[in-house]
């Protein structure tokens, strides 16, 4: 710790977003950098506690797992950001991170939801401190391709290009095996390319790494659906391992009348195809589902739906509500969810602070229930109808929503967009190698094993716990490729 007293004397601080009205005209990154100087400031309020809970990423605090998933040495670079030893705190991060700088930005940080100083004061920027890092690093020329030095000749297929994929393809390359990265996609990435938007995640930054990781040696194959352009038993029978990473992407319905309207979108494809119209011609090709001048209704509180706000806003939406079924969060933690689990408390995001500026209120309208999508005589959809709702418990004693007698609704609405969550991953090539799943329709396989009911496959992400983060993706690759290797070579000396 290089400053005893950097707790008590300086304040939590971060930079400044760009302005809300001023970033809806464009599709750059919201978050700004600070100067080299403000970081120093910030890592000196790092106390190097004896017992770091920020790097922990345990789950003894269940539900909640507390601190960072991917165990990050967080006081060690914070302390060396302080000395000004950029390069170190670079190689430090970079131990137990694959790719800092997608977590650097998107992650939620459960690590600052369990920094000690967190308990009675603001937390340490931890992961303002991560992306400094990186992107120290990038500009600075330190990050660079590191083939592997020798081959072992085993090969792996890894399935799925998003941060589960990549993770395992990495470590499996580090390693010296031949890894074949398979992607349905145009582009690789999965989500972080084609679900989170722009303004969170710029897409240079993913083909950046991208790039790397090809001229390390991975071979990545796009447009290739596994299961439709080639099947699950040849990539058995050619590839001594295979790992699954396909993600978790089957979008949650809504079974209520109108539901097939003109009109209504899952979350997903309105996301999907707003990036890849962006990316492919600046949005000139009209290959989108625009948002622009119409009433916009979201379906849903969650982070999906406010990149959906988000996105519609920047269409130049005439109105966007984004309607949530349970009650708005505490602004403060309540007692039943103490420091050191991740604090569930209202958050104003990006595209709830751009609503703010455009409409002057927040759009998420809470504890409100959708009875049905109205649609006009030609079958688009123009208005949704709403109930209130309150959660009891019902005679089996579960919580569930009983409606509101007199709360009835209805809000106009050119486009309707679900985003209510996921429920588990494409079928298919589980189905075609004969995969045991889960009771939630998952790759069932141990968390820390990774194998599945298949000999030699292997499965990590989303496709095996259910949507969750980047952050854990990226955990789950790195053990998967862990096990992978131990099949492989009957010993790995690979880092979770
Ligand atoms: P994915 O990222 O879903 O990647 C799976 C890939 O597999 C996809 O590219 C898919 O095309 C490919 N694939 C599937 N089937 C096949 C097949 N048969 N053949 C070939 N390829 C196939 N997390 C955060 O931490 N922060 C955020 O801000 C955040 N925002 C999000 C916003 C949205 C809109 C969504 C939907 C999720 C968000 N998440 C966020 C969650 C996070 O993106 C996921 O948890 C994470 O991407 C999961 O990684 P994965 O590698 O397991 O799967």
């Amino acid at each position: 710790m290089g400053n005893p007293t950097g707790f008590i004397d300086v304040a939590r601080q971060l930079p400044e977003d760009r302005d809300a009205k001023e970033r809806l005209i464009d599709w750059q990154e919201v978050h700004e950098h600070m100067s080299e100087a403000d970081i120093k400031e910030q890592a000196s309020r790092c106390m190097d506690c004896g017992v770091p809970f920020c790097m922990s990423g345990k789950s003894q605090y269940a539900p909640a797992v507390a601190g960072c998933p991917v165990n990050n040495l967080i006081p060690e670079w914070n302390d060396l950001i302080y000395r000004g030893r950029w390069k170190e705190a670079l190689l430090r991060l970079h131990k137990t991170n694959n790719f800092p700088e997608f977590t650097g930005r998107v992650c939620p940080a459960p690590c600052e939801g369990s920094c000690v100083l967190g308990i009675n004061a603001d937390p340490v920027t931890i992961k303002h401190h991560e992306v400094s890092i990186i992107e120290r690093g990038f500009a600075e020329g330190w990050v660079v391709a590191n083939p592997p030095k020798q081959r072992t000749g085993q090969t792996v297929a890894v399935i799925g290009s998003g941060p589960a994929g990549l993770a395992a393809a990495a470590q499996l390359n580090s390693a010296g095996h031949l890894v074949t990265l398979y992607e349905r996609a145009d582009r690789i990435g999965g989500l972080l390319m084609y679900g989170i938007p722009n303004m969170k995640l710029q897409k240079e930054v993913v083909e950046r790494r991208v790039q790397i990781m090809a001229e390390e040696g991975i071979n990545f194959v796009t447009h290739t659906e596994v299961g439709k352009d080639i099947s699950m038993q040849r990539l058995a029978d050619e590839f001594d391992s295979v790992v699954i990473a396909t993600g978790a992407t089957v979008p949650r319905d809504l079974p209520v009348l109108g539901r097939n309207a003109k009109g209504v979108h899952f979350a997903m494809e309105f996301l999907t195809k707003n990036t890849k119209s962006l990316l492919d011609s600046k949005h000139e090709d009209g290959a989108y589902i625009s948002a622009k001048g119409k009433d916009v209704v979201v379906i849903g509180g969650g982070d999906t739906g406010t990149d959906c706000v988000g996105t519609s806003l920047r269409h130049g939406c005439n109105s966007v509500i984004q309607l949530e079924i349970m009650p708005q969060p505490p602004e403060t933690r309540l007692d039943n969810n103490p420091w050191p689990q991740w604090p569930k408390k209202l958050l104003v995001d990006y595209g709830q602070e751009e609503s703010i500026a455009v409409q002057g209120a927040d759009p998420r309208q809470y504890l409100v229930m959708t009875k049905k999508i109205e649609q006009d005589d030609n079958g688009q959809v123009n208005a949704v109808h709403t109930i209130g709702v309150e959660w009891k418990k019902n005679p089996e004693g579960q919580m569930i929503p009983y409606e509101v007698a007199g709360s009835e609704k209805v809000y106009p609405a050119d486009l309707v967009l679900l985003a209510m969550g996921f429920l588990g991953p494409e079928g298919k090539i589980l189905d075609d190698l004969g995969v045991e799943k889960d009771s939630r329709s998952n790759a069932k396989a141990d968390y820390g094993e990774f194998d599945t009911s298949v000999k030699g496959v292997f499965a990590c992400g989303d496709a095996r716990r259910g949507q969750s983060l980047i952050v854990w993706a990226i955990n789950e690759g790195r053990g998967a490729a862990q096990a992978v290797d131990q099949y492989l070579m009957g010993k790995t000396y690979l880092p979770k």
